[in-house]
């Protein structure tokens, strides 16, 4: 175990748990910075460990395997907001810097923690209510009314574990469906568009937001995302001063993107926050100096964050599946940057890589 002192001088080694696609671009990110990454995963040769220097294969409770993490890094950080705690207290005990911190991922890791604490900083978001059992889904039923979205607590992620209730007599199916998990009912958002924010805090407390980008789901998982999104400055203003708020309470390190939902009248309300990189990021590869991975490797490793300002207007595509097959068509066409994640089997709707396609800004 090393003694983290930042800013780590290039040369340093990164810890990352998770070895899919966003383990992957942060270790190119952390590469090109001279640093050395060893990703944690339970699958060999992962993602993300196929292009770093290390990859130590096994599960992320496994004792022996964070000792040699916490040996090999100066900082460790994650892919994926469902770590266990005790991963990352265990890999505090022996010493090592983990960043984003443990109140960050135990916020993320619950939606009726997330909403209380968002509640209590003085962010807006939808009506809710916790459920556990058929008592009190029928006092949040009559709290929160109907239509509204039941969703599981924890890990949930695209969509999956939710169940809407279309009225009060259908609460008892839908808590069936959802395998009668502990879970939120939450009101429902009568939203335009859905938006993001991705912002980054350094250790010093510096903050840099991008620009917001406008997203679309299929089938609740993320499609395509446009940006920058066509926002007024107020709703500029209110996104930043939500991403701040969050930022700042948390005492945190990294990059954080923030899901958005816009109303008609522009009030914007949080949906959820994921306390890493994000989908939603990804056009920041190609129209930003610094990018969303460039920038959270900035964070996590004390240096100075880098500009957001941005150079191009992007829509990124995600390529699920079977859509990663048109890869030669698509490195063919001029304005499209292509980002393949190196997984093997295009299982229907997996995310197997991303596009990039630009246009002037101006346009
Ligand atoms: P989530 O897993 O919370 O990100 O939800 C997935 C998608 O479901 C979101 O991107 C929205 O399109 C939709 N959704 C989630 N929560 C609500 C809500 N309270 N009201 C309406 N739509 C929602």
């Amino acid at each position: 175990m090393t003694d983290a002192s930042f800013p780590l001088v290039p040369g340093s080694t990164i810890g990352i748990l998770g070895g899919g696609q966003l383990g992957r671009m942060l270790a190119l990110a952390a590469a090109r910075l001279g640093f050395d990454v060893v990703i944690l995963d339970p699958e060999e040769g992962s993602p993300a460990g196929r292009v770093a220097a290390r990859q130590i294969v096994a599960a992320y409770d496994d004792r022996w395997a964070l000792k040699r993490l916490a040996e090999a890094c100066d900082v460790v950080t994650y892919e994926f907001e469902n770590v266990p705690a005790d991963t990352v207290a265990e890999l505090t005990a022996l010493g090592c810097v983990v960043a984003p911190g443990a109140k960050a991922l135990a916020a993320a890791q619950d939606r009726v923690v997330e909403k209380s604490f968002l509640a209590e900083i003085g962010v807006p978001t939808v009506a809710f209510a916790a459920v556990h059992d058929s008592d009190s889904l029928a006092a949040a039923v009559a709290k929160i009314g109907a239509p509204s979205l039941l969703k599981t607590r924890r890990e949930g992620y695209d969509g999956k574990g939710q169940a809407w209730i279309q009225r009060a007599g259908d609460a008892e199916a839908s808590f069936e469906k959802i395998g009668r998990q502990a879970a939120i009912l939450e009101a429902p958002a009568d939203f335009g568009r859905e938006l993001s924010v991705i912002a980054a805090r350094g250790r010093d407390g510096e903050i840099a937001c991008y620009p917001l980008s406008e997203n679309h789901h299929e089938g609740g998982v993320l499609k395509r995302t446009s940006a920058p999104a066509r926002i007024t400055p107020a709703t500029r203003d209110q996104a930043e001063t939500i991403a701040i708020k969050i930022l700042t309470a948390l005492d945190y390190v990294g990059v954080i993107g923030v899901e958005l939902f816009e109303l008609a009248g522009g009030k914007l309300l949080v949906n959820e926050f994921a306390p890493r990189v994000h989908n939603t990021g990804h056009w920041t590869q190609d129209g930003c100096e610094v990018d969303q991975f460039e920038q959270h490797i900035r964070a996590v490793a004390g240096w100075p964050l880098g500009p957001t300002q941005p150079l191009a207007h992007v829509e990124m595509t995600n390529l699920l599946g079977a859509d990663v097959e048109a890869w030669k068509k698509l490195a063919g066409e001029p304005e499209t940057r292509v980002h393949l994640y190196g997984k093997g089997e295009a299982r229907p709707g997996r995310k197997m890589g991303h596009v990039n396609r630009l246009r002037p800004l101006k346009d």
